[in-house]
């Protein structure tokens, strides 16, 4: 085994890495985080965030984790912008591959959070990137005074219809009921909106392009079946997230939409391996909630090291 062995690898870097590695540094356990090649996790591509706590005009996502990593960083956190390829957790140390390299470490702390998931309707891939998106502070000035669709019915679908009518000269929010998960803020934000009209029972059943791009929609009412067609130059899908948990490899328990486990506290069913954030919460999904969390793993990271590891 070459290297030498950390105390705590911490594997992604949103709210909760940063909070882990904030805490397990400044209780000198020297951690190192592979923070991936874009660093900083989903707050990267969010604009506004108005509730977290201590910033009354509110904060730029990326202004925010910016600040995060650095404060980390001024108490020892080590960061790499790297992804982690595999994991091997059958064996203690615990080996972490990231570009060919081995490192290892006593315990580790995954916060890999998790990433948008897509429609998978006909037409899709072919426009993926091009016309139809998963993130508007990503691509939404590419569509100055055209014609956009956003799919879905939660905080993300709001945020996303709310931001995309700084460029867009309409902006049709689509849902397939007509019950909406967001919150009512956010909802009503979106929904009052000049600029924004919401069609309910409305599901995306194929994109249409031209030789231009994207061109519009196909969508159907799940009600009846019915069929209507909607013009638009770029779509934006808001329909959720799923865990980043692929490089583990199957070697933690999970629930059955993917999402890692808790065993006892912020620990894994591998003892040593703890998680936070948004790869282990589906129900809260907020920074601050990741952030707390991240806090808690450190916590309990640094505990078990002090009872386990001599
Ligand atoms: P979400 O709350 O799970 O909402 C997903 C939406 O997509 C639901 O309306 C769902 O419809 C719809 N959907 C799912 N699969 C679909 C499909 N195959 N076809 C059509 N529609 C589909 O996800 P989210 O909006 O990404 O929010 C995730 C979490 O992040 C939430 O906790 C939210 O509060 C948080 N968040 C907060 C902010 C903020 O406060 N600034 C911003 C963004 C996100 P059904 O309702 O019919 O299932």
């Amino acid at each position: 085994m070459g290297g030498d062995v950390r105390n705590v690898i911490i594997i992604g870097s949103g709210p909760a890495g940063y909070t882990a590695g904030l805490y397990t540094a400044r209780a000198m356990l020297d951690p190192l985080m592979f923070a991936g090649y874009m660093s900083g996790g989903q707050l990267m591509l969010t604009s506004d965030v108005e509730n977290f706590p201590g910033y009354p005009q509110g904060i730029g996502g990326p202004e925010m984790m910016l600040d995060l990593r650095a404060q980390a960083e001024r108490f020892g956190l080590e960061v790499q912008d790297r992804n982690v390829g595999s994991v091997d957790f059958s064996q203690r140390p615990f080996k972490v591959e990231t570009e060919g390299e081995e490192f290892f470490a006593k315990a580790i702390i995954i916060c890999t959070g998790a990433e948008a998931v897509w429609l998978g309707g006909e037409g899709e891939d072919e426009q993926k990137g091009r016309g139809i998106s998963t993130c508007a502070t990503c691509d939404g000035a590419f569509f100055r005074d055209e014609e956009i669709i956003v799919v879905g019915g939660g905080d993300s679908a709001m945020e996303e219809a709310t931001f995309l009518t700084r460029f867009a000269s309409k902006v049709t929010l689509v849902h397939r009921r007509d019950v909406f998960r967001a919150s009512k803020v956010m909802y009503e934000r979106a929904a009052n909106h000049p600029k924004i009209e919401i069609q309910t029972f409305r599901q995306v059943k194929k994109w249409l392009s031209d030789e231009k791009g994207l061109s519009g929609a196909i969508l159907e009412d799940p009600r009846d079946g019915s069929e209507y067609e909607i013009a638009c130059s770029g779509a934006f899908i808001a329909i959720g997230h799923k865990p980043i948990t692929q490089f583990l490899g199957g070697q933690l328990q999970t629930d059955e939409e993917g999402y890692l486990v808790h065993s006892e506290l912020t620990m894994t069913d591998v003892p040593g391996v703890f998680a936070a954030g948004d790869v282990v919460d589906k129900r809260y999904r907020q920074a601050i909630t990741a952030a707390g969390q991240g806090c808690a793993a450190a916590i309990d990271a640094e505990r078990w090291l002090e009872d386990n590891v001599h």
